[in-house]
Order: C-alpha cells, then structure tokens, then sequence
C-alpha cells in the first residue's frame, strides 16, 4: 500500500507518521495499522497535549525490541532448510511482552510489527497486566510430518528462549501455531532451561499447565463481543444468518459460540476456497477435517451433498445477517463490504487480525452497520492467555464454567468500554475510535509514570 492511500492526519499523528514511514520503509502492514490507530488519537491528542509533548506518540510506534534470527533445521529427506525466526517486543509498559507466534510463509518483519502494534491496544483493552509483542516464522506447517514441525520448534526455540520469560516474554499460538506447536516449545524452552516455567507460554495442554476456555477463546470471545453489540440495539444471534471466514482455531469456536447462541453458519473457508451449507455448517465434520486431520475445506461437500464448494474466490461473495472475518489481514475489502451492506448486513465483529481493510471498515461505518475491530472483539484470547498465567502463578486451575464466566465478563467490559470511550469523544457508536483511544490511555499513563525509559 502506497503513503498515497492513506487518509489525511492533523498535528502530532501526521508527523508521527511520517516518521513511521520513513522509518519502515517496505512494511506496508505495519504503515497500515499504526495510521488506523494514530487517525483515532487526534482527538485525544487535542484534549492531553502533555502526552504529544511527552513524546508518548513516537515512542509507541518505535518497538521496544526487534529481534530477527535464523533457524535452520533437518527434513525428513535429511535436507537442511532456513527459515528466519521473528520476535517484536513492542511494548511492555502493562506487563510482560505478551502475543503470539505465527507460522506461515507471508510472514515477515512488516506483518509481525502490525500484529505487535496491534496487541498493544488490546492487551491494554483487556485491562489485565499484559504488554505487547509478536512473533513467528516465514516457516510452512502445512504438508509436513509431526517430525518436521517438531525439529522446527526445537531449533526455533534454542534461539527464542534467551528472550523468554514468565516475567519478559511470553508467547502463544497464531497462524499454524496451536497446540502442537506450542508442545513442542515448551519442551525445549524446559529442556534447555532446565526450569519447570509455565507461565513462560500459553495455549498449553490441559495436563500440563493450560486453561480451560483457551483453545476457545479467541472465538467464544468474538462471538460474547457481537452479542452484546446487538443486545445494545435491542437485537440478537437469534436465527440471524452468519457467515465467518477461515476455518482454523478462531474460526471453528466462532461456529460453536454463534450457532449456540441461535444463529445459522451457512459459510466457511479455508486458504484454497469456500464452503456454503444453507442448512447450517455441520461443526463436528468441519472440525474433523480442517483440526483434526488438517484437511482441506472442500471435502466438506465430498461428504455433504447438499453443500457446495467454490474453488479460489471470496468466502465475502456469500450474503449474510452477522459478519465474522477470522481467518487473515486484508481479506475483506471495500467492495466484498458494499456487497454484504447491499444485501442486508447488520454487524461485523473482527476475529482476526486487521481481516477488513480501512476501505472496508469505512464502508460498514457509513452505511451505520457496528464494526467491531479485532483488537476489541478477539482479544478473549490474549485474555484468556492472561488467566492461564495468573493459574500458573497460584498453581491452580479453574473449571471450564468459571473460566468461560471470567471471559464473558471480560468482553462485556471491553465492549463497554469501547462504547463509553467513544461516546466521550462524540463519537457514538465508533469501536474503531473507542478501541484504539481506550487502549491507548492505559498505555500512556503508565508510560508516562515511568519517566523516559
Ligand atoms: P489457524 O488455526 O492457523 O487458522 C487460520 C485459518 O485461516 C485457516 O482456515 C487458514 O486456511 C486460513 N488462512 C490463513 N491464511 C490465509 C490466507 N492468506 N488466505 C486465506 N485464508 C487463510 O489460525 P487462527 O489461530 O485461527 O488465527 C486466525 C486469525 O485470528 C489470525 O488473524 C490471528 O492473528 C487471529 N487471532 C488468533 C488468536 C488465537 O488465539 N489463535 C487470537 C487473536 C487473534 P488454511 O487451512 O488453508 O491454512
């Protein structure tokens, strides 16, 4: 994306951009997500001129850390690979740098520091003592035995784990990182250590220090998020036609949470096409495939007739009531946005990352239809993350029903959070605003507390 594409800034965030740009040239992801935040803090910045003058604003957009290393391993044919290994500590001014690890091969500096901008806010949001950061690898899972992506992890991690620590560092999964992954990790990071640290990584086992709710809470959370936008406007999930994209970790708990809470998922997609069963997604199928056999998504039809398969295009192409974009950034575009607000949308709330693009996110908001950004609506899974660490601490667990409570409480906060957040700016209804502005002060009081560090 071209300095050309984006919209005008006023004051500090317009330098602050600039500099942004000038600084990381070619990484247009990251460009993206600090415009969409630095757009959201004129407002701010206008009412607390102390915070431009503190510099909070470049100090924000600068990482803490950028750590960039190689990490070489052994196929199963006995061929040595490189692959390069990211870690971005954005931010720690809330806590230890906390986020995920991504797996795939888009990955790079540009795509890391988004994801780590991004979780700066929504850690923030979350209101738990968690700071900022992100990492992963340009490494591909897919196709490759349990050997592979184990040799991997251990060499990924023989570099990672200098960083790393209950009280520095601590990562989770993300993109082709789930529980696997995060096995392997922590195997080696105890193994070379020689220290028994749960809290050094979360999304772990449930026999070996991970919490209930945390493989479910990015889209159990999601979905609590967009319930209560629409019980705000006296609506609800209720026989409402939903239609979410991906069909990885965030993707397949959206299902579960939406489709018991009323609504009908007629639609799914995974990387190589989409999905469209008008009776309602059969879930323990789509888990079946695409979790436990790590599939593709068009066997779905091979085995239910009355479904069908579309091959390459636009999961987006598939009119709906609700709107869960859980699969990647920039999948949803201003055209796919007009399409869906023509037929009939009536909400859209982010499971992943950045899904819609900032033409997008203006689409939804002109046409008056609640947009609720990723770093509000799927920050259960950071949240939840958090609740793992505070387990670990006390060397306790809690039970599924107490921790799914502690979740639902948590997004309702954030919601209400957002909401109260805009309205104080007039800006009523804006979660894009009331997100970034509300994350934003938490990080800037504490930064501020501590001085020029
Ligand atoms: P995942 O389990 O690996 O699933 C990713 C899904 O998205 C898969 O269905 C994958 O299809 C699809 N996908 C990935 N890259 C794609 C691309 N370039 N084009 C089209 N489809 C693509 O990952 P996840 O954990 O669910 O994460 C999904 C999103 O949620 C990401 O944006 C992530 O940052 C965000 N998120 C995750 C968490 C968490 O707790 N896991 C928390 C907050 C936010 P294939 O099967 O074909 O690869």
């Amino acid at each position: 994306m071209s300095h050309q594409a984006f919209a005008e800034l006023t004051g500090p965030a317009a330098a602050t951009f600039d500099e942004v740009l000038r600084r990381n040239p070619g990484e247009p992801e990251f460009h993206q997500a600090a415009h969409e935040v630095l757009e959201s803090l004129g407002a701010v910045l206008a009412r607390r001129p102390e915070l431009a003058d503190a510099a909070l604003l470049e100090r924000l957009v600068e990482p803490e850390r950028q750590l960039m290393f190689r990490v070489p391993w052994t196929d199963d044919s006995g061929r040595v690979r490189v692959n390069r290994g990211f870690r971005v500590e954005f931010n720690g001014a809330l806590g230890p740098y906390k986020g995920g690890l991504r797996f795939h091969p888009s990955v790079n500096l540009s795509v890391v520091k988004f994801l780590g901008f991004e979780q700066i806010f929504k850690n923030a949001l979350t209101g738990l003592g968690i700071g900022g950061g992100k990492g992963g690898s340009d490494f591909d899972p897919k196709g490759r035995s349990d050997a592979e992506v184990m040799r991997f992890c251990q060499s990924f991690m023989t570099e990672l784990y200098r960083h790393l620590g209950e009280h520095t560092d601590v990562p989770a999964g993300d993109i082709g990182v789930g529980g696997r992954e995060i096995g392997y990790l922590f195997g080696q990071y105890r193994r070379i250590t020689n220290r028994y640290e749960a809290g050094v990584l979360t999304g772990k086992g449930l026999g070996w220090g991970g919490s209930q709710v945390r493989t479910e809470a990015t889209g159990y959370g999601c979905v609590y998020f967009l319930a209560e936008m629409l019980r705000v406007r006296g609506d609800d999930l209720m026989d409402r036609k939903a239609v979410v994209s991906g069909s990885g970790n965030v993707s397949v708990f959206a299902i579960e949470k939406a489709r018991e809470l009323g609504a009908r998922v007629v639609a799914a997609s995974d990387s190589a096409g989409y999905i469209v069963d008008d009776k309602g997604i059969d879930l323990n199928l789509l888990k079946e495939i695409k979790l436990d056999r790590r599939g593709r998504i068009a066997e779905y039809a091979d085995r239910v007739p009355h479904a069908r398969y579309v091959d390459g295009g636009s999961v987006w192409e598939v009119p709906c009531d609700v709107a869960l974009p859980c699969a990647t950034q920039n999948e949803l575009d201003g055209a796919a946005a007009a399409h869906l607000v023509k037929h009939g949308l009536m909400a859209v709330a982010e499971g992943a990352n950045m899904p819609c693009t900032p033409e997008a996110v203006h689409v939804f908001q002109a046409a008056g239809v609640p947009f609720a950004p990723g770093k509000a609506a799927n920050a259960g899974g950071v949240a939840t993350s958090a609740l793992e660490m505070a387990q670990n601490a006390a060397r306790t667990s809690w039970s599924f029903a107490d921790t799914d409570a502690r979740l639902g409480a948590i997004m309702r906060d954030i919601h209400a959070t957002c909401l109260a957040t805009a309205a104080e700016h007039d800006r009523e209804g804006d979660y894009v605003l009331g997100a970034n502005v509300a994350g934003f002060l938490r990080v800037a009081e504490a930064m501020t507390a501590f001085g020029v560090v």
